[in-house]
């Protein structure tokens, strides 16, 4: 829906206003997360987060969000889903190559990273998108992995690809996640 993809590019800078507060309570909820458990938080979060951030941002619950970086116009919109864009086949007027009719997820994030504070976050790299984690909760794990950025990896391809990408991973943790996930965030069933 392209249209609420241009109203939150046009709105970046007051959803990155609200985001990094709300980024912040995540994390300062960590404990709290853990006592509960992640596992049984995955499904009703999920189900949150698709529900808010398809209704703001049309997200595709890609589980590591990137909006931040990407002047808040999802990436996983790009028929192609690129994660670092545009591509060399912008039409025009910043239309997409795949579909004329649509204007450029990335020309969009672009314009959106210029509205934002952080803007020039656009500029970091950001690693493919790891499949497996579809349909799972961005929000928790941004809780789990700023919580747990001081501490070593757990695995090491994981810790491979986070290493590839610090200045992603610095802004974006949920891109290239290190800490354990729990059981539900790999369950295909999430979100879908
Ligand atoms: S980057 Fe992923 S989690 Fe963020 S809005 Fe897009 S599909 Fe949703």
């Amino acid at each position: 829906m392209e249209r609420i993809r241009t109203f939150a590019v046009r709105h970046a800078r007051a959803f990155e206003w609200v985001y990094v507060r709300f980024e912040r309570a995540l994390v300062a909820m960590d404990p709290l997360f853990r006592r509960i458990g992640y596992d049984r938080l995955e499904r009703p979060v999920a189900a949150v987060e698709k529900l808010t951030k398809g209704l703001l941002f049309d997200c595709r619950m890609c589980g590591q969000c990137v909006l931040s970086s990407t002047g808040m116009s999802c990436p996983m919109n790009c028929p192609k889903t690129l994660r670092n864009g545009p591509c060399g086949g912008v039409r025009p007027g910043g239309f997409c190559e795949v579909k004329p009719q649509m204007r450029c997820v990335w020309v969009m994030a672009w314009e959106g990273a210029a509205r934002m504070r952080g803007g020039g976050q656009i500029s970091d790299v950001q690693p493919p998108v790891n499949r497996a984690l579809e349909g799972s909760s961005s929000w928790l794990r941004v809780a789990r992995e700023k919580a747990a950025m001081p501490g070593g990896p757990t695995d090491a391809p994981r810790d491979t690809i986070a290493r590839a990408f610090p200045r992603a991973r610095a802004h974006e943790p949920a891109a290239a996640p290190l800490a354990p996930e729990p059981l539900r965030a790999s369950d295909r069933g999430v979100g879908r």
